[in-house]
């Protein structure tokens, strides 16, 4: 059995859903699909979560149209016959999407959100499992909410790894089916209630269904030939890393490399899954292949965090940066969901450098106001270089000033603003 995961961009159009077909035509292998929402839906979806929220009924209106017509257009271009019951099957989740923006939202943004977010992988995999069983493939839709469950952190569900593992492997059964078509992103707590592993986490659960029903590999379709040294949005002359080590490819996504997921090599490394990155556009070529791997050539990689704060943090009293302070400092970031991209402290200050949801940094900052002297820049850039050297660092910093570095032996970081060009 192999996992093959598609992204958002891969299933962004009619055209791209029958791409998937001829992606997958040529395996004769069971294969698990892990499909994310169609182009830019959570996108939209959290713009009418928004709008749920602040009770905009114009914008939930206008939002939810917009997205019904999208996947109508998609649909109309999928299937020439109108009575095929995919219409009635994607008439209803609409229906239950309208239900549920017609209730009033509870106090709690985290939990509404985990309520509708997971919409737009609904119409997805059951758009795809339909036309892939429609194109002649043996598919068959699974909800993956059966099966994967977490506990109920809302937004960032953490896996339970025990009851998860029974439940997949009772309900992955391929019987007389060659594929199984299942939601990325979503899980459910035990009262199957929604909860979201996070953006981006269909990476994720891939790894996960690989490491538990013991997948032989893992793919992830992209919209890049695979894991290159750098975005090329920001970057020219990027170069493909054909192999990479489960620790190199952990260290790129911890700092912030998009394409990997960083929650996705660990169950994969833990059962020596190989994971392959490759383009959808181009499904000959080969790609980059993560395993337990050896290689004496090192690639310098560049990962930039763009919208980045800094945040300095110091006593009211010009006291030091005890493990008290940083004990009550931790807390709030805790609290606030606030996560740390590079931290450094002096004897009198703690800097942090964050990324830019503007939502918390202002709740996390009235906080640590109350009992520290705060100030922070924002419009900044975190670059990391993995395996660097003077002239990598060189070669980032023009026209940048450093506000922040730290050396290790194998990456830098760096903090700087950007004077424009
Ligand atoms: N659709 C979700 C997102 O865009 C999950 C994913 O694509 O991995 O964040
Ligand atoms: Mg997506």
């Amino acid at each position: 059995m192999i996992v093959f995961k598609f992204g958002g961009a891969s299933v962004k159009s009619a055209d791209a859903v029958k791409n998937i077909v001829s992606i997958l035509q040529p395996y004769s292998e069971k294969i698990v699909v892990v499909v994310s929402a169609m182009g830019k839906s959570t996108n939209a979806l959290e713009g009418i979560i928004e709008d749920f929220f602040k009770k905009n009924e114009k914008g939930i209106k206008e939002g939810y149209k917009k997205l019904k017509d999208y996947h109508f257009e998609i649909l109309d271009s999928l299937f020439e016959d109108k009575g095929h019951k995919i219409y009635v099957e994607i008439g209803e989740v609409f229906e239950e999407l309208a239900d549920r923006l017609a209730t009033e939202p509870t106090l709690n943004f985290d939990f509404d959100y985990d309520q509708i977010i997971g919409f737009g992988e609904i119409l997805s995999t059951r758009i795809i499992s339909q036309y892939l069983s429609h194109a002649g493939l043996k598919a068959r839709w699974m909800d993956v909410r059966k099966a994967l469950k977490t506990d109920n952190n809302f937004r960032e569900g953490h896996v339970d790894w025990e009851l998860s593992s029974q439940l997949m492997k009772e309900r992955f059964v391929f019987d007389k089916d060659q594929i199984l078509v299942t939601q990325g992103f979503l899980a459910s707590t035990i009262n199957n209630i929604n909860v979201s592993l996070g953006r981006e986490g269909s990476d994720y659960t891939a790894a996960i269904l690989a490491h538990i029903l013991k997948a032989e590999s893992v793919t992830i379709w992209k919209d890049v030939p695979g894991v290159l040294n750098a975005d090329p949005k920001y970057f020219d002359d990027t170069v493909l890393i054909e192999k990479l080590s489960y620790l190199d490819a952990i260290e790129l996504a911890y700092f912030g490399t998009s394409v990997i997921h960083p929650k996705t090599i660990k169950p994969l490394q833990n059962k020596n899954i190989n994971l392959h990155v490759r383009s959808f556009q181009n499904p000959e070529a080969k790609g980059t292949l993560v395993g337990n791997l050896k290689y004496d050539k090192l690639v310098p990689s560049f990962i930039f965090k763009m919208e980045q704060v800094l945040i300095r943090i110091s006593p009211l009293d010009f006291s030091f940066i005890d493990e008290d302070n940083l004990e009550l400092i931790y807390g709030k970031l805790y609290k606030n969901g606030v996560k740390i991209n590079l931290q450094q402290n002096s004897a009198v200050s703690f800097q942090v450098c964050v990324s830019n949801d503007k939502r918390k940094i202002r709740d996390l900052v009235d906080e640590l106001e109350e009992s520290f002297k705060v100030s922070y820049e924002t419009g900044l850039e975190l670059i990391t270089i993995r395996y660097f050297d003077e002239g990598t660092i060189d070669r980032v910093m023009i026209n940048k000033t450093l506000l922040l570095e730290q050396r290790g032996v194998q990456n830098i970081q760096l903090v700087v603003r950007d004077l424009g060009s």
